[in-house]
């Protein structure tokens, strides 16, 4: 493909999307697909002739299209959000084009310097204090694995990279049972382990961890010779929005020189309005490391996850290898491929720029505040269903329902819905029993494809009896 071709071709993909984007909701947002059914579509082994780009744009909406699930459509309630605002897209495009790996500062300047002043943006945006750093990871199982390898470093005092971990104890890291999945696996693949993986069992009314149970979990480590090494807390847990007290987290912490990581993967974007931090974020400044990532709630394209470190020390006494091949000479300049566990990275502080620049944080608070008081609204019209009960409350745009019945009904209810397309919701697990999660999160949605969440429970509802 020559410069030209590949240009015609970019306009053309350009003006497929726009209609993509400005069809999108007449189409079933989760895929109607049956499993293995696009794979029998595809030749079983690869091409020996080169194949133009009109059949492969063909073939592209025949086969994979139908098979896509919709995750910018404006009635996706499933999951959390991942959304794509239209400039982060723009940004993308120039990334993708521009194709550099961006591990130095010398690999390219631009791309390091525009992701500290990014970071830094968000501090302030989210509220965090002066002199807190960070760096754009891939995904917030990334930021929480640094975090967690971190933990393990300090508590064995840098020496277990070396040594590895045989001989080191029992090293103990503490949560709650409201914390995403990315935080076992961090466990697992840093050798700490699951079984040393301590979640105290969340408390009403926001399912937080109770300072007393942790520091008493903690205390009874110690009486057994375990050597505690951290404390994972979370604002807005990935079931039912689950918070922990940040503040009582942080003394415990204190008063056992424990290292501090905060999951606010998705919450983390609703800090931008001012009003929720009361609720949600007093104390965030005492935490070692933060993760949030702009890519859920916020607009950036995936992928985008900041974490914002208190002291990056720690993290780069952990991460940091320098070969010789890598070795920089002259300035004291940022090398973020030492922050992390990868070494080649995107440029991903670009579409934050492009998102904040053209929303402004105002465009993007009103956004948070709709979904959120929308969320509200249509717990108060899904309560009102005959039979329907609010199981979890609203936490920012999030909370969970069920229908009269048993689990078993709650998973007939949710798939109904979604083999019916008008929305998408998936189920989730609270307190042994199967709830039906809603989020308003998605960046077009309006008030009007939010309140149809109703009416399409309601009308289902009565199909599946
Ligand atoms: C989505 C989510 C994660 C995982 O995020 P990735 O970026 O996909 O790794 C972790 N924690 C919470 C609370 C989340 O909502």
């Amino acid at each position: 493909m020559n410069w030209d071709e590949f240009a015609s071709w970019s306009k053309e993909i350009a003006d497929w999307g726009a209609r993509y984007h400005k069809t999108l909701r007449d189409r079933p947002v989760r895929a109607q697909t049956k499993p293995g059914e696009i794979a029998a579509q595809l030749p079983k082994s690869p091409p020996h002739q080169p194949e133009d780009m009109a059949t492969i744009l063909r073939d592209f909406d025949a086969i994979v299209m139908p098979g896509m699930t919709h995750w910018q459509h404006p009635r996706f309630f499933a999951y959390f959000p991942a959304n794509a605002a239209p400039p982060s897209m723009l940004a993308e495009q120039l990334v993708t084009t521009v194709a550099a790996q961006c591990m130095l500062w010398q690999t390219s300047p631009a791309a390091t310097e525009l992701e500290e002043v990014m970071v830094d943006w968000l501090r302030q945006a989210l509220g965090l204090p002066d002199g807190m750093t960070g760096v754009i990871q891939d995904s917030a199982s990334s930021a929480t694995l640094s975090a967690v390898l971190t933990m393990r470093e300090r508590a064995t005092e840098y020496a277990s990279n070396r040594t590895g971990l045989a001989g080191a104890g029992r090293l103990r890291v503490y949560c709650s049972d409201q914390v995403h999945s990315s935080i076992d696996r961090a466990c697992w693949v840093s050798g700490i382990g699951q079984d040393n993986l301590i979640k105290i069992t969340g408390t009403s009314p926001r399912y937080g961890m109770a300072a007393p149970a942790l520091d008493a979990a903690i205390k009874a480590d110690l009486a057994e010779g375990h050597i505690p090494a951290g404390i994972i807390a979370i604002t807005g847990g990935t079931g039912v929005g689950g918070c922990d007290d940040l503040a009582a987290t942080l003394e415990v912490a204190r008063a056992h020189d424990l290292y501090t990581h905060l999951d606010a993967a998705w919450a983390g974007a609703a800090m931008i309005c001012p009003e929720f931090r009361e609720r949600f974020w007093q104390g965030v400044e005492g935490f070692d490391s933060i993760v949030f990532n702009p890519h859920k709630w916020l607009g950036a394209q995936f992928d985008c996850s900041v974490q914002f470190l208190r002291d990056a020390t720690p993290q780069l006494n952990t991460l940091k290898i320098e070969p010789e091949y890598l070795k920089t000479s002259g300035d004291v300049v940022t090398n973020y491929s030492e922050w992390t566990i990868p070494l080649g990275r995107r440029f991903r502080a670009l579409k934050l720029w492009f998102l904040i620049r053209s929303y402004g944080l105002d465009g993007l608070q009103a956004r948070i505040r709709n979904h959120v008081s929308w969320a509200e609204a249509l717990a108060e019209d899904i309560r009102a269903i005959d039979g329907f009960e609010i199981v979890t409350e609203p936490i920012l745009s999030l909370f969970s329902f069920r229908c009269p019945g048993d689990d078993a009904i709650q998973q007939r209810l949710v798939d109904a819905i979604n083999d019916d397309g008008r929305i998408y919701l998936t189920q989730g697990l609270f307190e042994g029993r199967k709830i039906i999660r809603v989020q308003v999160g998605q960046f077009d949605t309006t008030r009007e494809d939010v309140m149809m969440v109703r009416s399409v429970v309601e009308e289902v509802w009565q199909a599946v009896q």
